[in-house]
């Protein structure tokens, strides 16, 4: 398979770690547990050390299983890099450590995952400045910008209650004013949307979610686009800047964010995640189908009141989400009618199970407000758009019949 075809997504992904010598042919990357790396003699240690030959140095830097579950996430997001780390959190945690001063302003999306939402409040309580807009129109942005505002961090569909940020529209202002876009595509994935198409800088992928897809590794990626340019961007040391300028950021990021702060991937969750990734666009192909017909079942049923779903023609963001993706993804939030109790209702579905993860194989349901969105209280919640009986829906790969009839049996 040659590089400079354009073969479709799921070809890509199968075919990825091909593009390097893999060892003894095999057809997985095998797993590298070694944490250090030998090299024939000290003086070739320390080329690899300054970055004069490439190599590995040490597990928490770089790892051959991890480096090919990077290269595998370029390809998907089309971009020039790809880091990753523990979790989805460490991977937005390091852009924070790698990126950031406390002199510097950052705008955000309000309607957030709710741990990023944390995140932000504490980088506030440490000097930093975070505003919060409502992302789906672009003005709200560009009213926020202040001088030193370094950064714009928004996600393509918020959690739970589905809002779709003014994608297109923010990319071109960040472009126009030189300041460095970073988009969460966890909801999307590269699969269905490329943060790349609308301007994007850095793209974020919890990894756990739809891309390992299994519910059995946690992962996060910060993949560069190519397409900011990092001499606009004041932040980065010297020491970095001696690299030519496409690579400032990652190569701060690898360093400050990566190393310094120690949120490693490791090679076995690399590992899950590659082969997790290789059925990625046929889960979500089957998810996303799912969550439509669903979707609609309960917008027609008058014991619920609500349905958000960027997939129903209802949805206030439901062109730009038709126009910008490839479909609507798994996940959907409800909100039950007066008098129907969403623990009772819960407690009523079959398949569907109660628990937090999103992007699983299995259904996955939650009282959004009693559970991830607890901790930040009433007041906040309602700021978000977050009612007390909000049940979020992670579809996932069960017949769609058999989830129809469990949601549908549920409500009476
Ligand atoms: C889950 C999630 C994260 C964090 O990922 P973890 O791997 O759980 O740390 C970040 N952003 C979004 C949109 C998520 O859904």
């Amino acid at each position: 398979m040659t590089e400079q075809k354009h073969y479709g997504f799921t070809t890509t992904v199968l075919h990825s770690d091909r593009q390097k010598p893999v060892e003894h042919g095999s057809l997985h990357k095998p797993i590298h547990t070694a944490v250090a790396f030998g090299y024939k003699d000290a003086r070739e240690l320390a080329d690899v050390f300054q970055g004069k030959k490439p190599g590995y140095r040490y597990g928490r830097q770089g790892n051959p299983t991890v480096s090919a579950l990077e290269d595998k996430i370029t390809r998907m997001e089309d971009g020039t890099a790809t880091l990753c780390f523990a979790t989805g959190m460490a991977a937005i945690g390091a852009i924070v450590q790698g990126l950031l001063r406390t002199s510097d302003h950052v705008v955000s999306s309000s309607f957030l995952f709710g741990n990023t939402n944390s995140l932000w409040q504490t980088v506030g309580q440490q000097g930093m400045e975070v505003s919060f807009v409502d992302a789906t129109d672009v003005a709200n942005v560009e009213r926020a910008l202040q001088p030193n505002t370094r950064l714009v961090f928004v996600e393509t569909i918020a959690n739970p209650r589905t809002q779709v940020s003014d994608l297109e529209r923010i990319g071109a202002l960040c472009r126009e004013r030189g300041i460095l876009y970073v988009v969460d595509n966890t909801m999307t994935s590269p699969y269905l949307f490329r943060p790349k198409s609308v301007g994007a800088s850095l793209v974020v992928n919890a990894l756990t979610k739809s891309i390992g897809g299994h519910g059995n590794a946690l992962g996060g990626s910060l993949t560069d686009t190519g397409l900011f340019d990092w001499t606009r961007y004041p932040n980065i040391a010297d020491n970095y800047r001696r690299f030519p300028p496409a690579v400032w950021g990652m190569a701060q990021l690898r360093a400050k964010g990566l190393r310094d702060f120690g949120a490693a991937l490791g090679p076995e969750a690399a590992h899950h995640l590659s082969v997790g990734s290789e059925t990625m666009a046929l889960r979500i192909e089957r998810e996303s189908a799912s969550a439509l017909a669903l979707a609609r079942m309960l917008s027609e049923d008058p014991r619920v009141a609500r349905v958000h779903y960027p997939g129903l023609p209802s949805h206030p963001q439901h062109e730009i989400a038709a126009s910008l993706f490839r479909a609507f993804g798994g996940l959907f939030s409800f909100e039950l009618a007066d008098g129907i109790d969403c623990f009772d209702y819960l407690n009523r579905l079959q398949i569907a199970v109660p628990a937090s993860n999103l992007g699983d194989t299995r259904t996955l349901v939650i009282p959004v407000a009693h559970t991830i969105f607890y901790e930040m209280g009433r007041e906040r919640r309602a700021s978000m758009g977050i009612a007390e009986s909000l049940i979020r829906v992670s579809v996932g790969i069960e017949d769609t019949a058999d989830l129809l009839e469990d949601f549908r049996q549920a409500l009476g």
